[in-house]
């Protein structure tokens, strides 16, 4: 057997149990369709920590989401992930929505959730000012973090423990044997492994489909956001939520800081029929700017910089609507098929307790021996260059000329981070793989200083020609050709 374990999705989910599994002597393979990890829903969400008052108790989410967020602290130390325990108040407006706060206090309050206080519109105002409401939730343990640099972080930690990626490969049939299965994978190539990990997130119940692990069904329900300029950083001192609609399929539109600096507006909810529909449409942006305007005064036309939108791999169609519980099941039926269904929020905050949970299932059919090497911390400078001390800059150009030279003027991105980014243990050969690492190309000029210049690096280190330069996929080419010559 070539592998014992493939894990089938590189988002933050696939990503770590990738990590986890990395402690133990077993060859493990993750397969990812993207050129990248991190591309689905994992960079496409409000990359909030979630406190766990939203989840009923005794339900996977709810243990996973607090247990998962207890453990980030931790992990984004190891590996060196920016991430900031900020506090939310989720805000009433009326005596119908104070009942609700009660509710979820409770229900937070059964779940473990520490700290969790209702407090009056004094304290919210102290907390932060302008906000308006006659009641909050202040829940201290909800946090912000950065998810694509999070869900880069545990594959790169898991890669160096030794599992190994195979990015752009898209699983396309599963063949259950006597021992094991084979998968097959586009372009027509075969792999053998003892068990399977179904990460594979939006497309989870097609990938058990095609184990004879069915028997689910994914509902697409789009989220839609609007990033707001860095000017706006410090408007925002803790996260304000409305209190959620009853049977609501989200949280409510609300704005959240970025651990880097912007704003976010959103997240919409709409139920949509295609799986790869990322469209941001007119109607829900003119919504969002009209929100927007209201929750923060000193907001100007100017500073709506981009539009993104993420998609919730629901188990409820929309006439149910509402928040099913996470399926992670160790298949009977399928022995040795380890599937994960339904991980929409918060499974950012979730990923690494449900990494454990996974990890528990598979110790039930193998034995888990440790490597005495693992090394769970990242080694090397992962931060952001401009955010450091003067000195602390002077010494490292001194060291390496190339933090000398900005690449990128918006965010402030030098070309050593630029060449990390690429000759990181992953290799980020496309566009969007540069820009997830490194920040350049997410300022208000969207990469028209830097593009050009992220270009001639890529074409000075790998002798790139045109066709070569993809945005994110095969389907994203930058250029068609050469002009002249
Ligand atoms: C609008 C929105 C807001 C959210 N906000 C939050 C939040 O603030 N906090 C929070 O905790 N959670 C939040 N979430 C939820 C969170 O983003 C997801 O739960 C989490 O990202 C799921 O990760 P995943 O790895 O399961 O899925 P994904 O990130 O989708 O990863 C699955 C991967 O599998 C790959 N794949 C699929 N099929 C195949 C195949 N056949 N072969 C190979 N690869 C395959 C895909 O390309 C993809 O990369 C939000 C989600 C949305 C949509």
């Amino acid at each position: 057997m070539k592998y014992d374990v493939i894990i089938i999705g590189g988002g933050v989910v696939g990503c770590a149990i990738a990590r986890e599994l990395s402690r133990y002597q077993l060859d493990i393979l993750l397969i990812e369709k993207e050129m990248d990890v991190g591309l689905g829903t994992s960079s496409r969400n409000s990359g909030v920590l979630h406190s766990g008052i939203h989840y009923k108790p005794g339900t996977i989410r709810a243990e996973t989401d607090v247990k998962g967020n207890a453990m980030m602290a931790g992990l984004c130390k190891d590996l060196k992930v920016k991430y900031e325990y900020l506090g939310k108040l989720t805000v009433a407006q009326n005596a119908d929505e104070v009942k609700t706060l009660h509710h979820l206090k409770e229900q937070g309050e059964a779940n473990g959730v520490p700290g969790l206080e209702i407090i009056d519109s004094d304290k919210m105002q102290k907390l932060q000012p302008g906000v308006t409401g006659i009641k909050a939730l202040h829940s201290p343990s909800t946090g912000i973090i950065s998810p694509y640099g999070l869900t880069i972080a545990l594959a790169e930690n898991a890669m160096t423990n030794g599992v190994e990626f195979s990015l752009g490969t898209e699983v396309t049939g599963i063949q259950k044997g006597q021992i094991g299965f084979t998968l097959t994978v586009a372009p027509r190539k075969t792999i053998q492994t003892r068990f399977i990990i179904n990460a594979a997130g939006l497309f989870s119940a097609k990938v058990a489909d095609m184990a004879g692990a069915g028997g689910y069904r994914i509902y697409p329900c789009r989220g839609e956001y609007y990033i707001l300029d860095k000017r706006l950083k410090g408007a925002l001192s803790i996260l304000v939520y409305p209190v959620p609609g009853h049977g609501s399929s989200g949280l409510g539109i609300h704005l959240t800081n970025t651990v880097d600096g912007n704003i976010l507006i959103g997240p919409s909810n709409e139920y949509i029929d295609e799986f790869q529909d990322l469209a941001t449409t007119a109607e829900v942006m003119r919504k969002l700017k009209k929100e927007g305007f209201e929750l923060l005064p000193q907001l100007s036309q100017s500073d709506f910089i981009r539009t993104f939108s993420g998609l919730r791999p629901k188990q409820n169609p929309p006439e149910i609507g509402g928040f099913k519980d996470f399926v992670i099941e160790s298949r009977k039926d399928v022995k040795g098929f380890i599937n994960l269904v339904g991980i929409e929020s918060p499974g950012l905050t979730a990923a690494p307790a449900i990494a454990l949970k996974v990890k528990d299932l598979l110790a039930e059919l193998t034995s888990l021996n440790e490597k005495p090497d693992f090394t769970g911390e990242r080694s090397g400078f992962t931060g952001h260059f401009c955010e450091l001390p003067k000195e602390q800059r002077a010494d490292m150009i001194a060291r390496d000329p190339d933090y000398g030279e900005i690449i990128c003027r918006c965010e402030q991105i030098t070309k050593k981070e630029i060449l990390d980014a690429i000759h990181n243990p992953l290799g980020a050969r496309i566009l969007v793989g540069i820009k997830n690492r490194s920040r350049a190309m997410m300022g208000r000029c969207q990469g028209g200083f830097c593009m050009p210049r992220i270009v001639r690096i890529l074409e000075r280190e790998f002798g790139y020609s045109p066709e070569d330069y993809l945005l994110k996929s095969a389907e994203s080419p930058l250029f068609s050709g050469w002009m002249r010559g």
